[in-house]
């Protein structure tokens, strides 16, 4: 099992420019930031089951916990400056 990478090109051009828009194969935290920008993310507020089942695909080394961490690390970056919703 691989631990979030944090020496990934792609995740660490990510969190310095929002929407960053490539995939490192293999790489769980791209999986997840995948997922985050996913139709089953946005949706997670009525279908969680949908997203669980998303993860779980994206990610399967990682336990449930561990991996909706990182897709809500994720959306939180990708979210960060807009207005929140609540
Ligand atoms: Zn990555």
């Amino acid at each position: 099992m691989r631990e979030a990478v944090t020496d990934c090109p792609d995740c660490t051009q990510a969190r310095a420019q929002r929407w960053w828009g490539a995939y490192a194969n293999g790489c769980t935290g791209c999986a997840a930031r995948a997922v985050a920008r996913s139709g089953a993310a946005i949706n997670a507020g009525r279908d969680p089951e949908t997203l669980d089942r998303t993860i779980a695909r994206a990610m399967p080394g990682l336990t449930p916990d561990a991996a909706l961490q990182l897709v809500r690390e994720w959306w939180q970056q990708d979210h960060a400056t807009e207005e929140p919703t609540t």
